[in-house]
């Protein structure tokens, strides 16, 4: 039936890069040989996954969405996907994003753009535009995507479903494809809260692989999923309320704090004082750490080699030149300069020190509250072409979601209303490890 409707709206939507039709009814036939065997089957068995192309697939090309990985297969599956495989789930194909996912809208992709399916003149937000765009149109149940600054969540606002990105190493990264390391986590995007916590119950866990990942116990998130909010307390951070969050916008989030309040849940402003200063804080970091994680495409191991090279020099400049687009190449700029001698304590140490400003402000709030409350985008989804020139406009997309990155902790978007027919996004934040509040305060609003 995904395969069906893929063939239907997939020329209109342009969620994939790769489709893997063959292998997945495979393993659909295989689930359902055990189904008429009788046999014990898990939640997850049989259901067709799309996987953000970043994610390494065994044997599958992996590319992402840059010209210098656009020939890379990889030769071994990124634990995520090992996981979900081992619970039974089947991947339908890998999604299109921005390049190396740096990007808010999909517009940065190197092959081509993925439209909304709400609206396919606007975009479907990034950079896992794919993923989200898939499932919001039925292309797959569920689906993976990272997320560095916002590219899980915002994407989910922008097409209407949901989107989470768990703590800080409560998902491995093992087989992701590089970014910020100190920010990125994968998470999944569903059509709705109860396939959100069985994404995030397969996907979660320690791996010795990933240095990052935390030992701790994965809880039943299924178990969160109570309909009872009495007696928590929820705080909205007024900066996330402020002037340029569109005023719709702003309307259809104080519905969500009403309908919590009527349910028995304490609903207040509070404040997160050094929330203005995450936006430059992120953009000295991300860019840092991705010029350095990015300094290994050279045309030597794998992906692209540009062919009229002289000498080996010649070919680094050439390969890197020709494979990497100009989002990827303004921020390995952005990187490299704020990481060389002399500018390393004026930039990139003080952001540090910043970060951890951020993070305290969201320490004191969750010694208030067991949640925070606020949109997870400024406005809906806008139209192509309208951010992509202007890198600045573009990034302040992201300014309710990058924060939840610097400070490591858990952020989940659920819709919550419509802006002129398109659906707006909830974002709730935790504390460190606590998805499972997370989740049974959005399983309220199903
Ligand atoms: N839009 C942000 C950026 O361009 C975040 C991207 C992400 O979360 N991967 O860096």
């Amino acid at each position: 039936a995904v395969f069906d409707r893929i063939e239907d709206v997939e020329d209109k939507i342009g969620a994939y890069i790769t489709r893997t039709k063959e292998s997945a009814l495979e393993s659909a036939r295989a689930v359902d040989k055990q189904i008429r065997n009788g046999e014990a089957i898990t939640p997850l068995s049989g259901i067709p996954i799309a996987v953000k192309d970043n994610m390494c697939t065994d044997g599958l090309r992996t590319t992402a969405s840059s010209k210098i990985l656009s020939n890379f297969i990889p030769p071994y599956s990124a634990t995520v996907v090992k996981k979900l495989e081992a619970a039974g789930a089947t991947v339908v194909g890998k999604t299109n994003l921005d390049e190396f996912a740096m990007g808010s809208s999909t517009e940065n992709s190197a092959f081509f753009t993925t439209r909304n399916p709400w609206d396919t003149q606007r975009v479907p937000g990034g950079s896992s535009g794919g993923s989200a765009a898939a499932v919001c149109a039925g292309e797959a149940v569920c689906a993976l995507g990272s997320d560095t600054g916002g590219s899980i969540r915002q994407p989910a606002s922008f097409c209407g479903v949901v989107g989470m990105k768990p703590t800080y190493g409560a998902v491995s990264r093992y087989g992701l494809i590089a970014f910020a390391s100190s920010l990125d986590q994968i998470g999944p995007f569903a059509r709705d809260v109860t396939d959100c916590a069985l994404m995030l119950e397969a996907v979660s866990g320690h791996d010795p692989k990933d240095s990052t990942s935390a030992n701790y116990k994965v809880p039943d998130y299924t178990a969160s999923l109570v309909n009872d909010v009495r007696g928590l307390k929820i705080g909205v951070p007024e900066e996330y309320m402020a002037e340029g969050i569109l005023p719709e916008v702003r309307v259809a989030v104080k519905k969500a704090m009403l309908l919590l309040e009527s349910l028995g849940a304490v609903v207040e402003y509070t404040t997160l004082p050094h929330t203005e200063y995450a936006l430059p804080t992120y953009y000295i970091i991300a860019p840092a750490e991705a010029s350095s994680n990015l300094a290994r495409y050279d045309g030597v191991r794998y992906g692209f080699r540009a062919a009229d090279a002289g000498d080996v020099i010649d070919m680094f400049m050439k390969s890197r030149s020709q494979g990497f687009g100009p989002e990827v190449k303004r921020r390995i700029m952005l990187g490299t300069y704020t990481l060389s001698a002399g500018y390393y304590d004026a930039y990139y140490l003080k952001a540090l020190k910043v970060r951890t400003l951020i993070k305290q402000d969201f320490d004191r709030a969750f010694e208030k509250y067991d949640v925070l409350l606020s949109p997870t985008s400024p406005s809906p989804a806008f139209r192509f072409g309208e951010k992509v020139d202007d890198p600045l406009q573009m990034y302040l997309s992201d300014i309710c979601t990058i924060s939840v990155n610097l400070a490591g902790i858990p952020g989940i978007s659920l819709p919550c209303g419509f802006v002129d027919g398109m659906p707006v996004g909830l974002q709730l934040m935790g504390k460190h490890f606590d998805e499972g509040t997370l989740l049974r305060v959005a399983y309220t609003f199903e």
